[in-house]
């Protein structure tokens, strides 16, 4: 596999960085994961807008542009003869001391992975998962704001450990409020009274590239989507639940802490919407 580093493309084994480098140390940059679907790379120029916000939010000056960093990504893919696959694109501060100081790191790094897909096993795309509640709480915005998608994931990590614990693929995450923020990896949506619910940013979701396909998607197909908040109770007594994230694309959700959403089954609108996502990808997109 060929790494697109710093300008260059290296072999995986020489894909390293400094151990210097407060990516590692502090967990001091930001990420982004992309998909490609047949030659097409999804939303790309979204995903470097919310990039470009992450840096911003973080004071990290960025020396390339968008469309440097946009080739370099297709380029990624060609390298590895890739036409379906998954793109990691990451930005660190880069070299600097063992000081937090991100002022004494002069040049930030890039890399971009471009590799094949792990998604969920698919038979739970026609089942549904049961997922959990887990008591990790999603990070206050006024420590460090959910929307900025930096490599300080632990948050995520502890939560997506406690889901596992109990036994399950993914977990839904609340905020320090008791609302629902999120999942560890992906965004949620319930269905109620034919509406699509979604939990708005402020509430401590990340402004998911796939969750904005889901508004895209709900005016297609004349359901009315909004933001709201909402509770464990909410989604308890949902009609239908589920997940979406740019691995996870459109997941159904039938079980929310033991509890049967809706009829246990996979809902029809949740249908529709994966139905309407896998034909979206495939017509969307940036061609490599
Ligand atoms: N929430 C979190 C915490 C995430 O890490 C992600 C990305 N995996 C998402 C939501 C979904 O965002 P996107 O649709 O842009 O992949």
């Amino acid at each position: 596999m060929k790494i697109y580093l710093d300008g260059k493309f290296v072999d995986q084994a020489d894909a390293k960085v400094s151990v210097f480098d407060h990516g590692l140390l502090y967990g001091d940059g930001i990420f982004e994961g992309i998909r490609l679907y047949q030659g097409n790379i999804f939303r790309l120029d979204a995903h470097l807008e919310r990039l470009e916000y992450s840096a911003k939010a973080l004071m990290l000056k960025m020396p390339w542009s968008r469309q440097e960093i946009a080739e370099a990504t297709c380029e990624s893919c060609r390298q590895n003869n890739l036409t379906d696959g998954y793109i990691r694109l990451v930005i660190t501060r880069g070299v600097g001391d063992l000081g937090l100081s991100p002022w004494l790191c002069p040049t930030p790094s890039i890399f971009i992975i471009a590799d094949k897909i792990a998604l969920y096993p698919a038979e739970h795309y026609t089942s549904g998962l049961s997922i959990v509640t887990v008591p990790t709480r999603r990070m206050n915005a006024a420590a460090l704001s959910p929307a900025v998608k930096s490599l300080n994931y632990l948050n995520n990590i502890l939560a997506k450990m406690e889901a596992r614990q109990a036994g399950a693929l993914e977990a839904i995450m609340l905020n320090d409020q008791g609302y629902v923020a999120e999942c560890t990896g992906d965004n949620i949506f319930i269905v109620h009274k034919g509406e699509i619910l979604t939990p708005a940013a402020s509430q401590g979701a990340l402004k998911g590239i796939t969750r904005d396909t889901i508004f895209d998607i709900a005016k297609e197909i004349g359901v009315p989507i909004r933001e709201a908040d909402l509770t464990r109770y909410d989604v308890w007594c949902s009609d239908e639940c589920f997940l979406t994230g740019t691995g996870a694309e459109v997941i159904p959700v039938i079980k929310l802490d033991g509890r049967e959403i809706g009829s246990g089954k996979p809902g029809a609108i949740t249908q529709k919407v994966l139905a309407a996502f896998r034909r979206r990808v495939l017509t969307e997109g940036t061609r490599i």
